[in-house]
């Protein structure tokens, strides 16, 4: 009798060099600063709304998600074909990198930068192309461009930068929009947009008006604080956003995220009071980390970077024994999210021992 032939399904090869997603750690009893957050639970009209919608746990979500995209498009201005709603905005990432290129194609973004980037990248079979930052941990906007190449299909600029928290102002994406070929997606990721203060920042919805090869990206996980919902959108041409929800995978937004961000949209004056308490927060922990000898960028979102280098590693360790969870980069720096008052005050007793 023929011996059976020993087969084995494999995942593809390159899925072995495909660095992992590292989530942010909870640790019991310890502050968690490690995932740009909000520390407060939903408003109790949207825990209504979430209730509310668990009664229909039994059915599909509504696919187009045509509420809350309504409500996007009457708030943006923009008709609801140029809006698509995604499973958070890390979903839209990806969507928008199946739905523009192939695997002869590159993908261009500042290094480092939101992490997911390499990863969504790699998953379509594209190439990453990192450019690194500016001395100042800044998007270096003239790099970019010059790293540009007829294969060149689509450019991450995230502003702010995660994690280093510093802004593109709008003299710089001017300059940097007309140098890049129209046949060049431009994303510009505003995760961070609510918590903007600077008069020369940008708002991508105004560039939508007036080119076709933008995308904005925006999420309901920060100033809206429903991250465990996972619910974003994007913003772009018809023809693009067309493309993103081909490549949507079918239900991945659930009716609780929609009836969510829709009580979210409706709660927004009480939920930016907390967004205004963090921007206030960030001027006092970046001033007082300062005071401390840290070099602490300018930032604009709700966390600040502090670029430790080799000691990244030291500082994270030294914090947890303070109970709080920061997010390190080894070698390169930690990343900590602005919270309460009192939970800022923690982490800056924790800073403020580390021995430097
Ligand atoms: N973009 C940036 C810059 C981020 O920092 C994050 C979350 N860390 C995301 C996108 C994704 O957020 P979400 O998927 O929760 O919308």
């Amino acid at each position: 009798m023929r011996e059976p032939e020993v087969t084995s399904v494999r995942a593809r090869a390159d899925l072995a060099t495909l660095p992992s997603y590292v989530p942010g750690r909870s640790i019991p009893g310890a502050i968690k600063l490690a995932s740009n957050e909000v520390s407060g639970g939903p408003l109790p009209s949207v825990a209504k709304a979430i209730a509310d919608a668990a009664m229909q746990a039994h059915r599909y979500p509504d696919m187009g998600a045509g509420e809350l995209t309504a409500r996007l498009a009457a708030k943006l201005g923009l008709p609801e074909t140029q809006i698509a709603v995604g499973c958070g905005s890390v979903s839209l990432c990806q969507q928008l990198i199946q739905a523009t290129c192939t695997a002869a194609d590159e993908v261009v973004f500042g290094w480092r930068s939101f992490e997911a980037y390499p990863i969504v990248t790699q998953v379509v079979g594209a190439k990453q192309v990192r450019v690194p930052l500016t001395d100042d941990h800044a998007l270096d906007l003239d790099a970019m461009i010059a790293a540009i190449t007829p294969r060149t299909r689509l450019m991450f600029v995230c502003t702010p930068n995660n994690p280093t928290g510093t802004l593109v102002r709008k003299a710089e994406l001017d300059r940097f929009l007309d140098a890049v070929p129209s046949n060049v997606l431009v994303v510009l990721d505003e995760a961070y947009f609510e918590f903007v203060t600077d008069p020369d920042a940008t708002d991508g919805i105004d560039y939508l008006r007036e080119r076709d090869n933008i995308a904005v990206l925006r999420t309901f996980s920060k100033a809206y604080g429903l991250a465990g919902l996972r619910v974003g959108y994007c913003a772009a041409s018809e023809e693009i956003t067309a493309g993103v929800r081909k490549v949507y995978v079918p239900f991945s937004v659930n009716h609780l995220a929609q009836a969510a961000a829709i009580a979210s949209l409706d709660a927004e004056d009480e939920l930016f009071q907390r967004v205004h308490e963090i921007k206030g927060e960030r001027v006092r922990v970046r001033d007082e980390l300062i005071a401390a000898g840290y070099e602490v960028p300018e930032t604009q979102a709700n966390f600040v970077w502090l670029p430790l280098g080799e000691r990244t590693a030291e500082f994270n360790d030294h914090c947890l024994e303070h109970k709080v969870v920061v997010r390190a980069f080894v070698g390169d720096g930690a990343r900590v999210t602005i919270s309460t008052p009192e939970e800022n005050d923690v982490f800056l007793t924790a800073a403020k021992s580390f021995s430097r």
